[in-house]
C-alpha cells in the first residue's frame, strides 16, 4: 500500500505532464475562456484580410488608448498591412524589449491582373493562389471578395461582396463525379484540380438588346462600373481576394472548438493584441508586430526578411527618447526577447501515420512552445537555445499557464518554418509559441477554445516576466 503510494508520488514528481486545460480551469476563468472566444470569433470573421486585419488591430489599439503619437502607448502601420504596437516599459529600452511577431496574411485566391471573362453565357474571374492550399477545398463552397481597387485618379475603392445576409455569395464550379472519373478520379490527389481551373463564377445575365458579343461580361463590368465606379484595366491596380465566405462558428456540440478561416495565423494576431491591449507599465518596452506574406516566405517589403523591424526599431528609440544611433538599434535588437507567435499542427487522430505522439502538439492541452521548426535534419530552422527556452519555461509555469512543448511531425515527414529564423537574424532570442490547429491551411480551420484562451495567458505573461 505504501509503495503503491510511493510509486505515485515518485511519478508526480519525475514524469512530465501535460494536463488539458479544461482541468486547469477554475470556474471563473470558463467566462474568461467563452468572453475571449465570442471576441475572437466575432475578429476572424470580420478582418479576412491582412489589410482588414490591420484596420482592426489599430481600430482595437484606439479604443485602449494607444495613438501614434503617445509616447507609451504608440502604434505605426506600414503600407496598410504592417502594424506594431509598442507599450513602453518601466526599464529604459536599452535593458531589452519583448517581442511577440505574428503574420496576419492567410492562404487564399487573389485575382489575376486580367481576371475577367466570359464563357458560355457566364461571366468568371480567374484567380492565382496565395501560399500553400489544397486546392480541391476550394470549390463548391461560398465564398466572398474582399479587397482594394487603386483606380486610374489614384482613388482607393474598397470592396466586400459576400458577407452580408443579402449579398450574393461567389463560387467555383466542380467536376459532377458522374464526368469526374478519368479528368479527376485517376489523378493524385494534388494535380486533380489544377490551379488554372479555380475560376470564380460571378455572373449570368446577359445584356439585353445587343448584338455586342460577351454581353454577361460587359453586365458585370456595367455593374461595377454603377457600384463602383470601376473599369475593366483598374483589377491591374487592385489586390482583390477571395476567402471563404461567412463567419466564424462554435463547433462540437460541446462547443469546444471555433471553425473559421485565416486562423493561421490569425489566432495568434488576436491573442497577442488582446495580451497588449491589456498590459500596464510593463517591465520592459512591449511590442507586437503584425506581419505580412508570411504565407509565400516572407519575402517583400511587408515580410519579415525586409529591413522594417529595424526602421521599427529605430522609429521606438526615437520615441522613447533614446540615442537613434545605430550601434544602439543593434545592441537593442541583440537584446531583445522574442516569440514568433504562429500556429502548429495539433495531432489529428486519424492521421497518427504523420504524427508523432510523443512530440507532437495535443488538442486542449494548452498553448504550444516549439523549440525548433524547420524540416529533415533540422534544415531551415531557428532552434532556440536551451538557456532561453529556460527562461520562458519559468516563465510559463510561475504564471500557471497550461502549456506544452511540442514539434511538427514526424522527422521525415515534412515540416513548415515560421518567422522565428528572419527575426533571429538580428541577433535577438526567439522561439515559436501558438495555438495548435486542425485542418490547418484549409478554408474551415479548427482551435480549441481552451488553446485560444492559454495563448493569451502566455503572451501576456511572455509581457509580465520581470525576470
Ligand atoms: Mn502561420
Ligand atoms: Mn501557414
Amino acid at each position: 500500500m505504501t509503495e503503491e503510494k510511493n510509486l505515485k508520488e515518485l511519478r508526480e514528481k519525475l514524469c512530465y505532464q501535460s494536463p488539458h486545460v479544461w482541468d486547469k480551469l477554475d470556474p471563473d476563468e470558463k467566462g474568461a475562456v467563452e468572453t475571449l472566444a465570442r471576441d475572437y470569433i466575432d475578429f476572424i470573421s470580420r478582418a479576412k484580410t491582412e489589410r482588414e486585419c490591420a484596420e482592426e488591430i489599430c481600430a482595437l489599439l484606439e479604443k485602449r488608448g494607444f495613438h501614434p503619437e503617445s509616447t507609451t502607448r504608440f502604434y505605426k502601420v506600414f503600407r496598410n498591412k504592417v502594424v506594431a504596437a509598442v507599450v513602453a516599459g518601466r526599464e529604459p529600452i536599452s535593458y531589452g524589449v519583448r517581442l511577440i511577431a505574428s503574420h496576419i496574411d492567410s492562404p487564399r485566391l487573389d485575382l489575376k491582373l486580367h481576371p475577367l471573362l466570359e464563357e458560355f453565357e457566364m461571366a468568371y474571374l480567374k484567380t492565382h493562389y496565395y501560399g500553400g492550399i489544397k486546392k480541391y477545398h476550394w470549390v463548391a463552397m461560398p465564398l466572398a471578395l474582399h479587397g482594394v481597387v487603386v483606380k486610374g485618379d489614384g482613388k482607393v475603392v474598397k470592396i466586400v461582396i459576400g458577407e452580408d445576409q443579402d449579398d450574393p455569395v461567389l463560387t467555383i464550379c466542380d467536376l459532377l463525379p458522374h464526368l469526374a472519373r478519368k479528368v479527376q478520379g485517376e489523378k493524385k490527389l494534388k494535380e486533380a484540380i489544377p490551379g488554372e481551373k479555380l475560376n470564380v463564377l460571378v455572373g449570368g445575365l446577359p445584356l439585353p438588346d445587343s448584338e455586342e458579343k460577351e454581353r454577361v461580361k460587359l453586365g458585370i463590368l456595367k455593374l461595377l462600373n454603377d457600384r463602383y465606379g470601376l473599369v475593366e484595366e483598374d483589377f491591374i491596380s487592385a489586390e482583390l481576394e477571395v476567402v471563404p465566405a461567412g463567419p466564424a462558428r462554435e463547433v462540437g456540440f460541446d462547443r469546444a472548438f471555433i471553425g473559421g478561416y485565416g486562423q493561421d495565423d490569425r489566432i495568434c494576431a488576436f491573442t497577442s493584441l488582446a495580451a497588449i491591449l491589456n498590459l500596464e507599465a510593463p517591465p520592459y518596452t512591449s511590442v507586437v508586430l503584425f506581419l505580412d506574406k508570411e504565407e509565400i516566405g516572407s519575402d517583400g517589403n511587408t515580410g519579415a526578411k525586409s529591413r522594417t523591424l529595424e526602421k521599427l526599431y529605430f522609429d521606438i528609440v526615437k520615441v522613447l527618447g533614446g540615442s537613434a544611433a545605430a550601434d544602439t538599434v543593434l545592441e537593442m535588437l541583440f537584446r531583445t526577447r522574442a516569440i514568433s507567435a504562429d500556429v502548429t499542427a495539433g495531432i489529428d487522430p486519424f492521421y497518427q501515420e504523420v504524427h508523432e505522439k510523443l512530440n507532437d502538439a495535443k488538442m486542449g492541452h494548452g498553448v504550444v512552445v516549439t523549440k525548433y521548426t524547420g524540416h529533415g535534419g533540422k534544415y531551415a530552422a531557428n532552434d532556440a537555445h536551451a538557456e532561453y527556452v529556460g527562461w520562458l519555461r519559468r516563465v510559463l509555469n510561475r504564471a500557471g499557464v497550461v502549456w506544452q512543448a511540442a514539434s511538427f511531425g514526424k522527422v521525415d515527414e515534412g515540416g513548415g518554418g515560421t518567422v522565428a529564423k528572419y527575426l533571429a537574424y538580428h541577433g535577438m532570442d526567439i522561439i515559436d509559441v501558438g495555438a495548435p490547429l486542425l485542418s490547418m491551411h484549409s478554408p474551415f480551420e479548427i482551435c480549441h477554445k481552451g488553446d485560444l484562451y492559454m495563448t493569451y495567458r502566455a503572451y501576456k505573461a511572455f509581457f509580465e516576466a520581470a525576470e
